[in-house]
């Protein structure tokens, strides 16, 4: 989608506060673990290559999610050890190799496809990834993971590491966890040697089973200055959001009593009213489901009323404001704020699906 420069709404972000939450992270983990920044579909909205860029020089490494997120950061000129975190297509192997970016394995089946497609895979480094219990992809049993091991290896492939990932560790309850990580070693202790980097830790790990950290932690959520958890649980430091989504009013009028407001007619003003118009609608991730939601004019809260269009919103006003007025969705007006896990629960989601919603067409404006 064609990103909307000549328009007023903008998704604001502070890369100094990401700077800063990964400073905090770095000052409660021990010091001798990787910390590697998350930065997969497009740094949670917040632009994987401005983000990377700026934290280039206190992290060891980035995750993404695919071969073509690791190139655009490759293309914007990071060096540092990518790992790819999914799946990669057999054709995304001499890509890989010749731009250095590490690979995941999964499984047997994906390593048979590998050595029939009798590519060179010299210079080719992976971490083999275990399913301890989050049901998605990896080796579940340690003897496949051992053939995988042996026959990477004698393929001249790099085995540098083996990592799960834990489904719950963002909830108060860890018995799951507990039982993942319990797999996950016995699992390792079973293999005749290990490859020297083991790691399993996401955000909510880090933050809250940080005594579990192995050789590198995973850091998405958080360093954005997301709770991971929404607001079960509480951070253990301060953290602060970097993302803020703002536009301003581009029409303001008064309405009488019986006036019909949007699609569907769904909102009657039931007296005279001001009612103000926002150019960011659905097709900017601002979904439907935010109708009756609020947004901040002037340190107010101003509901959105009427259905929320592709394009445009509609909000009561408690006065005529002029044109150009700031409108707030994400941040700080006053000493009213709205922040992306709020958003969230009226969604009925987590603050993460708030951030990568937020499409293409809203600008990414950097502070710092
Ligand atoms: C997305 C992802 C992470 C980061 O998770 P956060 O909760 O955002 O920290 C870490 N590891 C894997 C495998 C992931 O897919």
């Amino acid at each position: 989608m064609k990103t909307s420069i000549h328009r007023p709404s903008q998704a604001l972000v502070d890369l100094s506060a990401i700077h800063f939450n990964i400073e905090q992270l770095k000052a409660h983990l021990p010091q001798d673990v990787e910390k590697w920044a998350v930065v997969k579909a497009n740094a949670y909205g917040h632009g994987a290559v401005a983000v990377s860029s700026y934290i280039d020089d206190i992290v060891d490494g980035f995750c993404v999610s695919n071969i073509d997120e690791a190139l655009e950061l490759r293309e914007g000129g990071l060096d540092k050890k990518i790992l790819i975190l999914g799946v990669s297509a057999i054709e995304a192997v001499p890509l890989a190799i010749q731009h250095k970016i590490t690979l995941t394995v999964a499984s047997l089946e994906w390593l048979d496809l590998l050595e029939a497609s009798s590519l060179s895979l010299q210079g080719l480094v992976v971490h083999l990834k275990v399913d301890s219990g989050m049901g998605r992809i990896g080796f579940r049993d340690s003897q496949p993971l051992q053939e995988a091991i042996n026959r990477l290896q004698s393929a001249g492939v790099q085995v540098e590491g083996i990592f799960t990932h834990f489904a719950t560790a963002d909830e108060a309850d860890a018995s799951k966890f507990e039982e993942q990580l319990a797999c996950f070693k016995g699992i390792l202790a079973e293999l005749d040697a290990l490859p020297p980097i083991i790691h399993a830790s996401n955000s909510a790990t880090s933050l809250w089973h940080a005594d579990t950290v192995m050789n590198a932690v995973r850091l998405g959520d958080i360093i954005y200055g997301l709770n991971p958890s929404g607001s079960v649980l509480e951070l253990p430091y301060e953290i602060k959001p970097a993302l803020s989504l703002v536009s301003e009013l581009v029409h303001v009028k008064e309405v009488k009593a019986g006036a019909d407001v949007g699609y569907g007619a769904t909102y009657t003003a039931d007296e005279g009213q001001f009612i103000g118009t926002i150019p960011l609608g659905y097709a900017d991730g601002w979904t439907r489901d935010m109708q009756g939601f609020d947004v901040l004019i002037n340190g107010q809260r101003c509901p959105i009323v009427g259905r929320v269009s592709m394009d445009q919103i509609t909000v009561r006003l408690p006065e005529k404001y002029p044109l150009g007025t700031p409108v707030v969705f994400i941040g700080k007006s006053g000493t009213e704020s709205i922040s992306a896990t709020d958003v969230a629960e009226k969604r009925g989601t987590i603050n993460y699906e708030v951030v990568c919603l937020i499409s293409d067409r809203v600008p990414r404006i950097y502070k710092n």
